[in-house]
């Protein structure tokens, strides 16, 4: 067989040549803008010769600090397309993580939106390789004290829209960097190569994974700055897959009218979007006839909201599972042909899970010395290997405990059952130990967040003389209703050993959340001691 490199550019060639009319729709600070695949070829084109001429090197970082939008798409072509890396930044972490982000990527440009930009006028001077600063508008520059910064509209004007990728780069290069949040300490780097990004949208598109296709219309609200919004650019590129960027700080209602308005099939986002939507959809009727699958991953998708989509709206479910080191998607809950039948709570329950092993991807549940049993009971740490698992992080040393002998440890706790479908009961450092015996916290907060009052919960662990740790329930109500304490109890009751039932109920204004959304369990932790030592 011939042997052929793996490589980005080909991906928006092929959109190029056999999809020029399919579509990028964008929203950015001004408004929607449309732009064929033809135009945002020679866009990009135009970008790569740019950034040629300004001298970025093979296997340079540019970094961006950019929201979901066709330029943001534009870099992510151009960049590897040069044989340097898109180095997407997370604009939701602290000013002192992004200067440490940068510094350590050693980024030689930033590309930044408008709206993004006084992030880079407080953290400019403490930026050590920094040359030049893209402004991504639709209108004037800002007047700015920072130097060397340009309108990426003026910026590309002059670049060449036939530019040709160089046909020397190979597929282990460098082509992607994304930081993902440590415990503790700074953020680790995980780098991406033209071979992983390929393999990795062709493992998104397969028919029993996410199964993206032409005919779809794509809606990823995942950010573009955390694992490559999924990865979903790269794959919907590739298949010549209208796209919908939601664009800055958009709200569900902007969602929700994108659904209908652009009849998008397929949306990808965090539990905390899908709950935010379904308030939207609660409070204004909207027609979503035309989503074919609402993609939930990042956290647990609780089993409530997954019937809500499918039972009240029509609109089909698809909990997936993965991390910033493996692209991301590792495994994606679907039922077996032979499941279809079972009982419709029995079905719920395994599409709860997070599924089976994607194609391509080796995996190990290891607990208690060796391998456990699939038997859906004995937990383990999950270990994970493949074309698309990071295999360490970017010259840093605490990859030592993340890789081993060739394996990810991802630092989730799972289950695995006689079908091999796994359910995450917790993060290594989430499981709640009482007694010696484990509680899973994520297991109660999805129990917790089918109760009719609730909103959203959040578990964690307090100390305990006698058992070590117990479970205390954060609780955040709906607007407008109310529970107890007892009552919150008595709903958990028939559903649990006595033994998880949590020791309280603190009800709150709100969850605390990491910056993609995730419940953040480490602040959540110093409220509820805070809690208690107030009493
Ligand atoms: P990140 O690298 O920020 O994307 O976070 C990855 C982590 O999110 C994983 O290690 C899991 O702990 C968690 N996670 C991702 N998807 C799911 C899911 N479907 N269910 C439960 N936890 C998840």
């Amino acid at each position: 067989m011939m042997k052929g490199d793996l490589l980005i550019p080909s991906l928006i060639e092929r959109a190029e040549k056999f999809f020029p009319k399919k579509e990028v729709i964008s929203r950015t600070g001004s408004g929607v803008q449309r732009f064929t695949y033809g135009e945002i070829g020679r866009r990009t084109r135009q970008l790569a010769d740019k950034l040629t001429q300004f001298g970025i090197p093979r296997g340079g970082r540019v970094g961006t600090l950019a929201w979901n939008h066709h330029r943001h798409l534009e870099l992510y072509f151009a960049l590897p397309g040069i044989g340097a890396v898109v180095h997407t930044i997370n604009i939701r972490l602290s000013p002192e993580h992004i200067v440490y982000i940068i510094n350590h990527a050693e980024d030689e440009m930033i590309f930044v939106d408008e709206d993004v930009f006084p992030l880079v006028e407080a953290v400019y001077d403490k930026l050590k390789t920094v040359k030049a600063f893209v402004v991504m508008t639709d209108g004037e520059l800002p007047d700015t004290k920072v130097p060397n910064v340009y309108s990426y509209e003026e910026w590309i004007k002059d670049g060449d829209p036939s530019f040709q990728y160089p046909d020397d780069l190979t597929e282990d290069m460098p082509a992607g960097m994304c930081f993902t949040s440590a415990t503790t300490g700074n953020p680790k780097g995980v780098v991406y190569t033209h071979r992983s990004t390929v393999l990795h949208s062709m493992g998104l598109s397969m028919a029993d994974s996410v199964a993206l296709s032409e005919y779809d219309t794509i809606m990823p609200v995942v950010p573009m700055f955390h694992v490559n919004a999924w990865g979903m650019p790269y794959a919907s590129t590739m298949l010549g897959t209208n796209q919908v960027m939601p664009g800055p700080r958009f709200t569900p209602e902007i969602l929700a009218g994108f659904i209908e308005s652009e009849k998008v099939t397929i949306t990808a986002g965090v539990p905390t979007i899908w709950m935010a939507l379904l308030k939207e959809l609660e409070a204004k009727s909207y027609d979503v006839s035309s989503l074919r699958a609402v993609v939930c991953g990042g956290s647990a998708a609780p089993m409530g909201m997954i019937k809500t989509f499918e039972q009240t709206y029509n609109v089909p479910f698809l909990h997936a599972y993965g991390m910033t080191e493996t692209s991301p998607l590792a495994t994606v809950s679907r039922l077996k042909s032979y499941e279809l039948d079972l009982p419709e709570e029995e079905r719920f329950k395994k599409r709860a899970k997070q599924g089976i092993l994607v194609p391509g991807l080796e995996m190990k549940v290891v607990g208690g010395g060796g391998e456990v049993a699939w038997n859906d009971e004995d937990m383990g740490e999950l270990l994970l290997r493949g074309p698309w698992i990071a295999d360490d992080y970017y010259k840093d040393d605490r990859g030592e405990e993340a890789f081993v002998d060739g394996w990810l440890h991802t630092g989730d706790v799972c289950t695995v059952d006689e079908e091999g479908v796994i359910k995450i009961v917790d993060r290594t450092k989430d499981l709640i130990k009482s007694g010696g015996e484990w509680i899973s916290s994520v297991d109660l907060e999805n129990a917790l967040m089918a109760h009719e009052a609730v909103f959203e919960a959040s578990v964690v662990s307090i100390p305990d003389p006698e058992w070590q740790e117990r479970p205390v329930a954060c609780v955040v109500l709906h607007e407008g209703k109310m529970s107890t304490k007892e009552e919150i109890l008595d709903f958990l009751r028939p559903q649990f050993a006595k033994w998880w039932l949590p020791d309280d109920v603190i009800f709150m204004e709100e969850i605390p959340k990491t910056s993609v959304g995730k419940f953040l369990k480490r602040a959540l932790r110093d409220q509820v001691k805070a809690h208690y030592e107030k009493q």
